[in-house]
């Protein structure tokens, strides 16, 4: 049986804190709630499922129908040199990083804190540390509003690449569950600055040991939303032509530079340029960037879409004018 509730205030379900309300709201909490479901959305011009509401930019009024994935429950299946782990897309995406761990299946520490629901995972391929959910992720499991079927889609149907995959484009697919393949050998991947030493110091490195540098160290550079309105990173790094930003160096000697995949192409940290341009820890009306790390987007009071987007666009221009770098905003606009 679902609760429809109207009018309902969606501003504590997003951790950028925006002022919002939906027209309506329901909680699944149940996959026999499905069948309902389907048909309840027919009757909005709009819907869109909510996890965590840590990746979202919400407007003011969601003239539609908010749908509040709350399915929980975890298995852990030995298959040999690996664990395959099943996590229901409600779960907290954390809370199952640590529980992978306890369970003997590695891989997925480095993605500790990461706020969030395991569905959303998979969404934007979340990221840090070098590892991405995409290397781990067996088949996801997905529900077709349009014809009310459920499908297994691999991970190369995923079409997964830098914060993005397929589903981003497809909102007619609930994620129900992910399935990742965890190896039981942990096979430790870190050679990020701080880390990569604190790592290095331990007597005897474990997964449990990378999760437990990696948590302070995060908690330590990113706002915690319970405390102050954010999404973590508000711009994606961009991805640009090698010869662009060997001019750039000339200018910026000190412009860190990543390589990627294509030769042709590099990755720049959007922070480094905000924060070289004096914008790190600076507020306009109720919105700014976090003191110790530029590309974090804080609301410090009640800050609507509009405010944000404007807030954002003076971001954009600032680097566009100085570096020619068009950066594009990582929170999926509702
Ligand atoms: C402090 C902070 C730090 C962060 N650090 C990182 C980081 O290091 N790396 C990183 O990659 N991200 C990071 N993020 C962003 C965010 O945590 C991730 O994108 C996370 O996966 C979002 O999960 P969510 O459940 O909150 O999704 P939501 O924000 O609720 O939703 C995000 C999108 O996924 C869709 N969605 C959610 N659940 C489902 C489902 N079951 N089926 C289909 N679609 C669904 C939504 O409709 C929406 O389009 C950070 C955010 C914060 C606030």
């Amino acid at each position: 049986m679902l609760n429809l509730q109207h009018n309902f205030d969606l501003t504590a379900y997003n951790t950028l804190h925006l002022t919002s309300h939906a027209k309506s709201y329901v909680i699944l909490n149940d996959k026999q709630q499905l069948a309902e479901l389907t048909a309840l959305i027919k009757q909005y011009p709009k819907y869109f499922v909510l996890g965590g509401g840590s990746n979202l930019i919400l407007p003011e009024f969601y003239d539609g129908l908010v749908i509040h994935n709350q399915l929980y429950g975890k298995t852990c299946h030995d298959d040999g040199e690996s664990y395959l782990m099943t996590a229901q897309a409600g779960e907290n995406w954390d809370q199952f990083v640590a529980w992978c761990i306890d369970h003997g299946g590695y891989g997925l520490e480095n993605l500790s804190l990461i706020p969030g629901t395991v569905g959303a995972a998979p969404v934007q391929n979340i990221g840090a540390y070098g590892v991405e959910v995409k290397d781990y992720i067996e088949y996801i499991t997905v529900y077709d509003w349009r014809d009310g079927n459920t499908y297994n889609i691999n991970n190369a149907e995923c079409q997964f690449s830098y914060r993005n995959s397929y589903l981003k484009s497809a909102p007619y697919y609930l994620v129900l569950s992910v399935t990742f393949r965890l190896p039981k050998l942990a096979q430790l991947n870190c050679n990020y600055g701080d880390i990569k030493t604190k790592l290095e110091q331990l007597e005897n490195p474990t997964a449990l040991g990378l999760r437990e540098i990696i948590i302070p160290t995060r908690r330590n550079k990113l706002p915690d939303p319970l405390d102050i309105g954010n999404a973590g990173s508000f711009f994606h790094n961009p991805i640009i032509p090698s010869d662009l930003a060997m001019q750039l160096q000339q200018q910026y000697p000190t412009l860190p530079v990543y390589p990627t995949n294509n030769p042709n192409f590099v990755k720049i940290p959007a922070g480094w340029l905000i924060d070289n341009l004096g914008l790190k820890g600076i507020t306009r009306g109720n919105l700014g960037t976090y003191h110790k790390q530029a590309l974090v987007v804080v609301n410090h009071g009640t800050a609507t879409k509009d405010e944000l987007i404007e807030f954002a666009t003076y971001i954009q221009k600032a680097v566009l004018d100085n570096y020619h770098i068009s950066l594009q905003i990582e929170p999926i606009m509702v």
